[in-house]
């Protein structure tokens, strides 16, 4: 339920009517615009009219989705994050690049400075590492998570790193500004609401057999619990194709900006497993109108400790910044010579 208040309703006169719906059992989350959203309790039955009786509720209104802060219903202008002077949604190309894994100093180093080099504002990097087989490579750790915050503070980079379990959270926000939950925990609810605690940026992967609204319901949890900070990033679904390593699931950037005012970001890498797919990808989704593109860089590839075969080379990553914007500009251009 959506309750539109009294424009010239001031802070206090917003947050006394809060206090209120929380003394009438529900969970008020508040808007900018004198807009107010009642996340109900579970089971408990609300009647419209008993809202509009409250001094200063001009229009109340059902938010159709199941997902409710996460939608557009809900909050009907994009989201921007800031994080630290950089925007990420509203318009620059938020670009992150980095290695599947931190594996030394040097490796690091190399990819930060690559990274700023060729204009990307983040720097990703895995610490703790889901892998499929228990034998391979599980990251460095906070060792590794220490290397990462040198590197992005050397370059001037964001920071971006997965965490797995709730008990990572405190530790990883600590030394990183953005937190990855991979696609294999989005529904790990317990690291969700964690998640929620903490003032960091979470960067949500959607799982590789998620729906959009499974998507957007894990963004939820975060959102509820408190963190209103979400990013979501389509990495690939599986299908029945084995080509490819996971199907790069476009259609989910023009899907989620119908229904979400969230920032969209793309990963081409786990979304085709495969190098040379990377380049097209990317410029795919830029022209799709994502936000934001995820990229595994690495100063040798195929070297890799994880994900080698869709890692790609620091000049190759430049050229894919370089169409980007080109991509960008034109599309720009494009849409104004419609409207002129
Ligand atoms: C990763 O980013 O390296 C990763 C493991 O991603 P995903 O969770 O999308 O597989
Ligand atoms: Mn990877």
């Amino acid at each position: 339920m959506i309750l539109d208040l009294d424009p010239n309703l001031s802070d206090a006169q917003v947050e006394e009517l809060c206090e209120r719906l929380k003394r009438m059992k529900f969970t008020p989350v508040r808007q900018s615009g004198n807009r107010v959203a009642l996340v109900q309790g579970v089971g408990k039955q609300v009647r419209k009219e008993a809202f509009l009786e409250l001094s200063g509720v001009r229009k109340v209104s059902n938010l159709e989705q199941k997902f409710k802060l996460a939608s557009r219903e809900f909050h009907p202008q994009p989201t921007v994050i800031e994080c630290k002077g950089k925007k990420i949604g509203g318009g620059q190309l938020f670009a992150i690049a980095g290695p599947c894994s931190i594996e030394s100093k040097e490796q690091i180093f190399d990819c930060a400075k690559a990274a700023a080099a060729s204009g990307a504002f983040a720097l990703r990097g895995g610490a703790f590492k889901p892998r499929t087989s228990p034998y391979e490579f599980q990251g460095m750790g906070e060792e590794g998570l220490k290397l990462l915050r040198d590197a992005g503070e050397a370059y001037q980079l964001i920071t971006v790193s997965e965490v797995m379990e709730p008990a990572q959270v405190g530790l990883a926000a600590g030394y990183v500004d953005i937190l990855q939950v991979g696609s294999r925990n989005m529904q790990n609810f317990s690291l969700l609401k964690e998640l929620g605690k903490v003032k960091n940026p979470i960067l949500l992967k959607r799982g590789f057999s998620a729906t959009y609204q499974d998507l957007l319901m894990a963004a939820e949890y975060i959102l509820a619990h408190g963190n209103p900070n979400v990013i979501l990033c389509e990495r690939g679904i599986r299908t029945f194709e084995t080509y490819t390593r996971n199907t790069l699931d476009l259609n989910a950037v023009c899907a989620l900006r119908e229904l979400t005012h969230l920032p969209i970001v793309v990963d081409p890498s786990h979304g085709t497993g495969i190098r040379s797919f990377v380049e097209p990808m990317s410029l795919a989704a830029v022209a799709a109108g994502a936000d934001g593109l995820i990229i595994e860089i690495h100063p040798n590839p195929d070297r890799s400790l994880s994900d080698a075969q869709q890692t790609i080379s620091f000049e190759a990553f430049a050229k894919i910044m370089h169409m980007a914007g080109l991509i960008r500009n034109a599309l720009k251009n494009a849409c104004e010579s419609m409207i002129n």
